[in-house]
């Protein structure tokens, strides 16, 4: 029911859209470009493909039709560094972001959430920063809260995140207040959610605090980094077959032995690993054959 405002444009969307799309296979395989990082090809595209709005593939090796821009200033919310031109999603990421953003004001007591990267224009992999964002299901969330005044391009460009970590990694710094988790727990409540990654030193706080109704713990994984922002992943909607879901992980508020894992020697001071090699970067080839149609649509 919750995506009744939406069936009926995606369901003529897949009349419409889908068949073209999903009907090529591999018919991009022998072009060029076809071997070329599909970052170089994705990350210079400064408008969406038409179309409904569909994710195409999984989290982090897909793209998608039909982007959506979130304004850049909106009641309870200001996009930062507009200059990426990564204020784009599908329809159920800008409709979700409308709405938490919404209800984190009312939690925290701030004017609103400041939104950081969410995909490019026609998706894809990013020219630098991200692996996933990909398939316009996915935010970046500050922590710091959103001031009261509309900022300038420069400064929604160079204002700095605080950082929610104390130095040695293993507690939260004096910046992490209640406010905080208001916001965080506001975003984590919606259905729509599948997971929300922050730093371990973030969720061991909220495992100590977390007062109510705790439900939402099960969604905040612990994880590298996100010791600034948060980052959010929904869940493939019904009405997007192309969007490949991710195997449910957690089980439970998840504060106990998982979390301990994250504050262990092999985690806070890994060896260096000498076999370690970066993975060569996606090809479009390696993406889902609708991609390349995703890029060649005007
Ligand atoms: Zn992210």
């Amino acid at each position: 029911m919750k995506y009744a405002g939406v069936s009926k444009h995606i369901v003529a969307g897949m009349a419409l859209c889908l068949p073209l799309l999903l009907g090529s296979p591999l018919s991009h395989a022998a072009s060029p470009e076809s071997r070329e990082p599909a970052k170089l090809l994705f990350g210079h595209e400064k408008l969406p493909s038409p179309g409904p709005s569909q994710p195409i593939g999984f989290y982090s090796r897909g793209c998608m039709q039909g982007g959506l821009a979130l304004p850049l200033t909106g009641p309870t919310w200001q996009i930062m560094h507009p200059e990426r031109n990564r204020n784009w999603g599908t329809s159920w990421l800008i409709d979700f972001l409308k709405r938490v953003s919404a209800r984190a004001a009312r939690y925290s007591g701030w004017p609103g959430l400041l939104i950081g990267d969410m995909a490019q224009p026609r998706g894809g992999p990013m020219l630098n920063l991200h692996g996933s964002h990909q398939i316009g299901m996915e935010a970046d969330i500050w922590f710091t809260p959103m001031p009261h005044h509309v900022m300038s391009a420069h400064e929604r460009a160079t204002k700095r995140a605080l950082d929610m970590v104390a130095s040695n990694g293993m507690h939260v710094s004096r910046n992490w207040t209640n406010a905080q988790m208001q916001a965080l727990r506001a975003v984590a409540i919606d259905p729509e959610v599948d997971r929300i990654f922050v730093n371990p030193a973030i969720k061991k706080a909220i495992c100590a605090t977390a007062t109510g109704n705790r439900a939402w713990l099960n969604k905040i994984h612990p994880y590298y980094g996100h010791k600034t922002h948060f980052h959010v992943r929904l869940f493939c909607p019904p009405g997007a077959p192309a969007c490949k879901p991710q195997a449910p992980y957690f089980k439970g508020e998840m504060c106990g032995k998982h979390l301990a894992y994250w504050f262990s020697a092999a985690v806070m001071h890994p060896k260096p690993n000498p076999h370690y090699r970066p993975r060569p970067p996606l090809t479009l080839a390696q993406l889902p054959a609708p991609c390349a149609a995703v890029l060649r649509q005007r």
